[in-house]
């Protein structure tokens, strides 16, 4: 296979503030041109660093991308530095300059003079034009390499590399495809999964299923090598529904939606409307169910019930039921699903209340010890979970649960 490495270039990168997200992407989508990444760097704004980054590259990589210090300040520093490490000059291109002129006009301001850095154009390069911002990419052959010039800011990135350099660096793929693929388990664990699909999966050389474990659920990763996308598609096909066999219902996404798309998904194309009563994820559901676009079609309301007279203020859930059997109870949890869903009209009411510690717990009730009540016009559910994890965790989890209980009602 055809091997590239990705330098990104940025000292924020360094930092916990910024995560370098390009070259996961990249990664991505060189894998499907059948070219196998087998280094990244991660360089802050540093000359020497930089100029040893590449001859480095430049000595092992058939395919070299940098991404990022493009830009028109003295610390955009990757023109100069590639330039240097090629031994090549920088040249200023007039029609480069011209058409970042024009974008300034365009926007009624005059170009700032620090602008023209961003024409000068490395010796034998071509520039690859920027639709969403001012500074061209480059791109150019170098001894048999590429060698790749992107900006940094992800939305400029990813349209110059799907439209100006994944076709030249198609031709040079080697008709090799990879396609990836992610289903996503709930309620089950780790090596519970293993346990139902090994026997299947150690059957296939390609694809390759790599299994993963992701806060609330499991994930299994498959990976399809083929001499076309659809080739490497049916071959997941393949794996995917054998998997399917042993997993059933478990299985709630075969393409890597989250939870909350999927559950919001079977609630839009059955008209149905959803409210929910939280108490221990405060809120966590609620604001899942509405991460997703489009929810104010299904998500009528959301009531943070923390304390007791809230619960019955609110939800109208008895003091004697929670006087009996606490607020963290399977008759409480059934009795707050019924009741946000009469307070709202909807079809589905759910509801969770659970002790996400790390305080609070007792031997009766431990840290973790959580109910889910789902309720709708005939009848309400619950269901009692023991969660393992710190506070966010267990809240998480709990989420996961309660999103997890409607979808199998919706199946
Ligand atoms: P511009 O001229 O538009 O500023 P640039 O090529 O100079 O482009 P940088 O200044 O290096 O880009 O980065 C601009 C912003 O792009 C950064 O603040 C960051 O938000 C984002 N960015 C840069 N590199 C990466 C990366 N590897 N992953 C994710 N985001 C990045």
């Amino acid at each position: 296979m055809l091997t590239a490495e990705i330098i990104a270039i940025g000292s924020e990168l360094l930092t916990p503030e910024r995560v370098d997200t390009n070259s996961l992407w990249l990664t991505d989508r060189l894998n499907r041109l059948g070219i196998e990444v087998k280094l990244k760097t991660i360089v802050g704004d540093d000359d020497a660093r930089l100029e040893e980054a590449v001859r480095d590259a430049l000595k092992r990589s058939r395919i070299i991308i940098t991404t990022g210090g493009l830009g028109p300040t003295e610390d955009d520093i990757t023109r100069k530095t590639v330039a240097r490490a090629l031994a090549r000059r920088l040249l200023l291109d007039e029609r480069v300059l011209q058409t970042i002129r024009e974008r300034f006009i365009a926007m009624g301001r005059a170009m700032p003079e620090i602008n023209a850095r961003q024409a000068m154009i490395i010796e034998g390069a071509e520039a690859l034009p920027n639709p969403h911002g001012t500074a061209p990419g480059l791109y150019l052959e170098h001894d048999g390499r590429a060698v790749v010039l992107l900006p940094g800011p992800p939305r400029e990135m990813r349209p110059m590399f799907e439209t100006y350099v994944a076709p030249k660096l198609e031709a040079k793929g080697g008709g090799v495809r990879v396609v990836r693929r992610i289903l996503r388990v709930a309620g089950m664990g780790e090596s519970a999964v293993d346990e139902r699909i090994a026997p299947v999966y150690t059957q296939y050389k390609n694809p390759t299923t790599t299994i993963l474990f992701n806060r609330a659920e499991v994930e299994i990763h498959l990976t399809a090598r083929a001499a076309s996308e659809q080739e490497a598609e049916l071959l997941l096909d393949g794996l995917a529904g054998q998997i399917e066999e042993r997993l059933g219902d478990a299985i709630f996404a075969f393409r890597g939606e989250t939870m909350e798309e999927v559950v919001g998904l079977r609630l839009a194309v059955g008209g149905y409307t959803v409210a929910v009563a939280e108490s221990c994820t405060g809120g966590l559901v609620a604001q899942r169910l509405t991460d997703v676009p489009g929810s104010s079609a299904y998500f009528l309301e959301g009531v943070v019930a923390y304390s007791n007279e809230a619960k019955t203020r609110t939800l109208g859930v008895p003091p004697e039921l929670i006087a009996r059997h606490g607020a963290v109870s399977a008759p409480v949890a059934e009795a707050m699903a019924e009741g946000v869903r009469r307070l709202t009209d909807a079809d589905f009411g759910l509801a969770v209340t659970g002790i996400a510690g790390p305080t609070g717990g007792t031997p009766e009730k431990p840290v973790g010890l959580v109910f889910i009540a789902l309720a709708d016009d005939a009848h309400t559910e619950h269901k009692r979970l023991l969660l393992p994890g710190d506070r966010q965790l267990i809240r998480w989890r709990a989420s996961q649960a309660t999103l997890d209980l409607l979808r199998r009602r919706l199946i």
